[in-house]
């Protein structure tokens, strides 16, 4: 046994799985998941020593790559004048002042401790807000694990949702209903019927938890202009587009302002931190201030809050989203040129945004979760293997975005396009 296998088997003796998030578990591609030991810039370190250009970067938030240096002097500065004290902090009034001057849909934001509590307390306050219960979610759309958004579609549209995990009450899921992502009709049909019983809408602007779509110009219109019609709350959940995908996130890309909005990942820099805010007349309904109740021990953490406010400004300087967009541009490009010269059958596939890639084993952009569940699996799983033989950590999933940080130069992006392109033609 190497090392990562031996770790992997003490694992599981005291933590269910061996895991502390499912994903990580390599369940999907099979396998030993890889313990990391050390991250610098675009590179990861396994147990075993052995060295990897990362494209997961921690499932996003490491927008400047690992270990940057600007992030680690900011948290050590930090640490040495303690660690917390659930009590306002100054850091905590800059980070929200600079939230709400980069994105304009933002008049009050509320600091939390991970993109869960972010949609959960949205939602909540949507309810409260509206005095109404029913939540519209899309499926293949990935909002945290609360009860109300693990629910998948019923059987029919317009029907009650299912709750997706055990545990979750069914009185819980049959206030969600789930409809299909970039379907107009589908959405129109739903508020004709029940327009005033929906508190929220809420959606990933920009799908990254199905791999990545793309939605379309009229479905991103219809979200918008529906749920102001109807009176019900829009949220865009930017947990992973959020500072990902450009510096206004997908709202900024779509010219749309949505009510509420959530963020995470990147927000927090690799440290726990995420948000939500929007409409100060709906912030306003938030414990002190109004009836709708949300706290957490450690939220604002200032060292999380340091790291942030650091990520924040070192992604607003100058030319840094354009040099991070045409990287990872180049990357999906290279990865489609390599696919033409593949048969249908055995080709691969691929589109960025910003920072954020999706790599489809199907000769077809995907633009629903059923397209994205048409992708031929088994020949992910070999593509991701072979990848990580050669020293390439991809996401352990199909269904999973992708990631270029500042740290990855275009040396990163064609040593990875020259041994996917070897590999595809191997396997
Ligand atoms: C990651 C993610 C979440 C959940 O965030 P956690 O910090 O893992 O709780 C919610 N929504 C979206 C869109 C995400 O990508």
């Amino acid at each position: 046994m190497n090392r990562n296998e031996q770790l992997f088997a003490a694992a599981q003796q005291h933590i269910p799985g061996g895991v502390n998030s499912p994903v990580r578990a390599f369940g999907s591609v099979g396998g030993t998941p890889r313990f990391f030991a050390k991250g610098e810039g675009a590179y990861v370190w396994d147990a075993d020593g052995k060295k990897y250009i990362d494209y997961v970067g921690s499932w996003g938030p490491l927008i400047l790559g690992h270990a940057h240096p600007a992030v680690i002097e900011a948290v050590t500065r930090t640490a040495q004048n303690g660690m917390s004290f659930g009590a306002p902090t100054e850091g905590e009034v800059h980070i929200a002042d600079l939230l709400c001057q980069m994105l304009p849909s933002l008049e009050q934001v509320r600091l939390v401790s991970s993109g869960t509590e972010a949609t959960m307390s949205a939602i909540r306050l949507a309810r409260g807000f509206t005095g109404r219960d029913k939540l519209i979610k899309f499926e293949g759309c990935y909002h945290g694990h609360a009860d109300s958004l693990l629910v998948k579609a019923g059987s029919g549209l317009l029907t009650f949702g299912n709750p997706s995990s055990a545990g979750v009450p069914a009185a819980v899921a049959a206030d969600t209903i789930v409809l299909p992502y970039n379907d107009v009709a589908a959405l129109e049909a739903l508020f004709a019927e029940q327009g005033d019983k929906i508190a929220a809408l809420i959606v990933e602007p920009i799908a990254g938890n199905m791999n990545l779509v793309q939605p379309s110009k009229e479905f991103v219109a219809a979200m918008r202009k529906l749920t102001q019609d109807h009176g019900a709350v829009l949220i865009y959940d930017e947990v992973m587009t959020g500072f990902r995908v450009g510096l206004q996130c997908a709202q900024g890309l779509h010219g749309i302002t949505p009510d509420l909005t959530c963020l995470g990942k990147v927000v927090g820099g690799g440290l726990p931190l995420a948000a939500f805010g929007g409409r100060a007349d709906i912030m306003a309904k938030l414990a002190p201030l109004g009836p709708v109740y949300q706290a957490g021990t450690l939220s604002g953490n200032p060292l999380a809050v340091a790291a942030g406010m650091v990520t924040l400004q070192e992604i607003s300087k100058p030319g840094f989203f354009e040099a991070l967009s045409a990287k990872t541009q180049a990357f999906a490009d290279g990865l489609n040129a390599i696919g033409q010269q593949l048969a249908n059958t055995k080709t691969i596939s691929a589109q960025s945004v910003g920072g954020m890639f999706g790599i489809y084993c199907s000769p077809n952009i995907p633009h629903s979760y059923s397209d994205v569940m048409n992708s031929d699996r088994v020949r992910f799983n070999a593509f991701f293997h072979a990848m990580l033989d050669e020293g390439i950590y991809l996401a352990p999933s199909a269904f999973e975005a992708g990631f270029v940080s500042a740290a990855h130069t275009n040396t990163e992006i064609q040593i990875t396009l020259d041994i996917a392109k070897a590999v595809l033609h191997k396997i």
